[in-house]
């Protein structure tokens, strides 16, 4: 009896190493997914900013080309007005007419500042597209290649922990499924640590004193014994 349950203990303890690494190796692989999110968001960001720029940069092209139509028809209605200056009869029609091409005039004067201004504008705007657009390719290929980097680095550690996954699915074979159930229950409630060893009457789960009974029952191996304080199974060597 005693045996079988010593052999419960060293299965015990294989899993545990198992699963010591498996809990290390899966916060490395939470972290570097943690930083590649990072560094796609840092990227976003910046697509954001460089569309909203380009946005600007449409919606003041469109202002110029509205521009440059209410210019070229306030043109057609002084050639108009200028065709009918000359056929006019009377000196009141005349006066109208003079009149009517003096305002358009004044209102193509008035839109083609506007439009100068707008000019302005729109060069200021691609200058901040095409300087974006730059930048951008600059800090798209930098974060795809710290991205792999990042990718790279951790390709060993995504093999090691397959191979310490299926280490603990043979090791979980010899152990009955009521103490692979208790082994599951215990590592998920202490991060992984589910099975130490005690030394000089001192848990290595909680580093608390066990009872000293406790501690010879421990020694004996005979039956499971899990630390009163923390609940790990624990064993002596
Ligand atoms: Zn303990």
């Amino acid at each position: 009896m005693t045996d079988i349950f010593k052999k419960d203990i060293e299965t015990l303890v294989k899993l545990q190493e198992a699963e010591t690494e498996i809990v290390r190796l899966k916060a490395v692989l939470e972290k570097v997914e943690k930083e590649k999110i990072k560094l796609s968001g840092k990227l976003k960001l910046f697509e954001t900013a460089l569309n909203a720029n380009k946005e600007d940069l449409a919606s003041v092209q469109k202002s110029c080309r509205d521009l440059e139509t209410e210019i070229a028809m306030v043109d057609q209605r002084i050639i108009k007005s200028n065709e009918h200056l000359r056929m006019v009869k009377t000196n009141k029609e005349y006066q109208v007419l003079l009149r009517e091409v003096d305002d358009n005039k004044k209102r193509k004067d008035s839109l083609e500042t506007q439009l100068l201004e707008f000019f302005d504008e729109k060069d200021n705007a691609q200058d901040l597209v095409t300087q974006g657009e730059k930048e951008y390719a600059l800090l798209k290929d930098q974060i795809e290649s710290e991205q792999e980097k990042v990718e790279q680095k951790c390709v060993d550690d995504k093999q090691d922990l397959e191979s310490y996954l299926a280490q603990q699915e043979d090791i979980g074979k010899y152990l009955k499924p009521i103490l692979m159930n208790r082994f599951a229950k215990i590592s998920k409630m202490n991060n992984g640590n589910a099975v130490v060893q005690v030394i000089d009457e001192v848990c290595n789960g909680c580093f608390m004193n066990i009872p000293p009974q406790l501690y010879i029952e421990v020694q004996k191996c005979t039956s499971l014994i899990t630390c009163p304080l923390c609940s790990r199974i624990i064993y002596h060597q």
